[in-house]
């Protein structure tokens, strides 16, 4: 078995930003694993401008963006493998990976970092009636087909879901020549950034039907047509509001689910909301060493807040290995009041630095405040104009303004 203190899993933003981060706080012996052939995770395939506009002060493609983190690590005597996949960890951190390179291996970690990222929900998870032709992809792996292996899915085309990857695609697939005939999104709001909404579907003359599903696919070889309903506030489709709409493709855009097979079989829970681990501010989770940050945590919009986030799991995992972990706990819950959908941190176990809380809310909301209220005394207001499912806000604690012997931080939203 080869020993390492540092085992990344994942070699997308988090991860390399995670090893540069670590490496810079003093750890020394560090390997990055990722499945793929290179480094960059969805970055990769994301050929669109839009990243790297809070980081780099400058609009960078997804590809742009990977190359910068990458070009970073590479600074570093950082090991990384590619073509390589870890298939389990144990909870005493021993890693199982296997490439055709070198076969089965164990890697005892003194610390694991988790950057795994999220896949995209499937068909199956949705349960829409109809036959199961050919042509119905999710839309980040039509993004793939098109944009890394020149393959063009169809050309007429019907999206659902109006989260940023289906937005994104109604404009690739437009670009590409092909007709996309509606966004249909079940829920009243989209789930994508404004910008996104903007230039992808306004620009180009491309409908988003809000409060409508596909409740029916048709088509038995190849898919010939889906039809499209109007739902109620229970998301009930309503009778007579049907519509029949030809199309020989139809993209799913209906959420991300963080990859977390490896952190059930270290034995972590998940999170009921995020579905990711449960962690402090330094991103540790409940297996001391084992931290975790980026989309396998929480799905971010931004790939710099994911960066920052594995900058903060890497320093702390550093940290841990060389011993300097602050030993003045506190044990505080972050709780939300379910408006404010969830927050991550979920715990705080150290207030010696500022704490910057990420969250989402549930549903649109207009002039409200949001609050963060220890233990009944409020500690930081937020006043925002509008707040939106779709963009992940973060909120932060100033050092000193949380007591460490305080047992509860809640994050609610009232009007302003
Ligand atoms: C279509 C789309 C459009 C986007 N647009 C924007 C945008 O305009 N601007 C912006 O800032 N952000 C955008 N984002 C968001 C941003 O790209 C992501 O949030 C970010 O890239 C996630 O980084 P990550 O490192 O957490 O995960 P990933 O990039 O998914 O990396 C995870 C890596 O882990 C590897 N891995 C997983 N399991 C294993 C295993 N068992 N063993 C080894 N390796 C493993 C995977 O192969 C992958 O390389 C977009 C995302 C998508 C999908």
């Amino acid at each position: 078995m080869r020993n390492a203190e540092l085992v990344i899993i994942g070699g997308g933003p988090a991860g390399m930003c995670a090893a540069v981060s670590a490496y810079n706080a003093g750890a020394r012996d560090i390997l990055v694993i990722e499945r793929d052939s290179d480094l960059g995770g969805i970055l990769r395939q994301c050929i669109h401008n839009g990243f790297g506009l809070h980081r780099f002060k400058e609009e960078l493609t997804g590809p742009e963006y990977a190359y910068k983190c990458e070009t970073e690590l590479k600074k570093f005597p950082i090991d990384v493998w590619c073509n390589t996949i870890v298939t389990d960890i144990s909870k005493d951190k021993i890693i199982t990976a296997m490439s055709s390179e070198r076969g089965v291996e164990k890697i005892q970690a003194k610390a694991i970092i988790l950057a795994m990222g999220c896949r995209e929900r499937p068909r199956g998870a949705l349960n829409i009636p109809g036959t199961r032709p050919a042509g119905i992809f999710s839309a980040g792996t039509a993004q793939k087909y098109v944009n890394m292996m020149g393959y063009m899915p169809g050309k007429n085309v019907v999206i659902l879901g109006s989260g940023d990857i289906g937005l994104i695609m109604a404009r690739r697939m437009t670009l590409e020549g092909a007709k996309v005939h509606a966004v249909c999104e079940v829920m009243p709001y989209s789930g994508g950034l404004a910008r996104n909404i903007e230039q992808c579907l306004n620009d180009f003359d491309i409908p988003l039907y809000l409060s409508h599903t596909v409740t029916d696919i048709h088509g038995t070889d190849r898919i010939e047509g889906v039809t499209v309903s109007q739902v109620d506030e229970k998301m009930q489709p309503i009778k007579g509001t049907e519509m029949y709409i030809e199309c020989d493709t139809l993209l799913l855009s209906v959420g991300l689910i963080p990859e977390n097979e490896l952190s059930k079989s270290a034995g972590l829970t998940l999170d009921s909301i995020t579905r990711g681990c449960r962690v402090d501010q330094s991103r540790q989770t409940e297996i001391e060493g084992v931290f975790a940050c980026g989309n396998v945590l929480h799905v971010h919009d931004l790939a710099d807040f994911v960066s920052e986030e594995g900058e903060v799991a890497g320093e702390s995992a550093a940290k841990y290995i060389l011993g300097k972990t602050n030993t003045v706990k506190c044990n505080i819950n972050v709780t939300t009041d379910g408006k404010v959908r969830y927050s991550v941190p979920q715990k705080i176990t150290d207030t010696s630095e500022d704490i910057k809380l990420y969250y989402r809310v549930s549903q649109v909301f207009d002039n409200v405040t949001v609050f963060a209220e220890a233990d009944g005394e409020i500690i930081v207001k937020q006043k925002k104009v509008k707040v939106v499912p779709g963009e992940m806000q973060y909120i932060v604690i100033k050092k000193d303004t949380l007591k460490k012997d305080a047992k509860e931080l809640k994050i609610y939203i009232d009007k302003a």
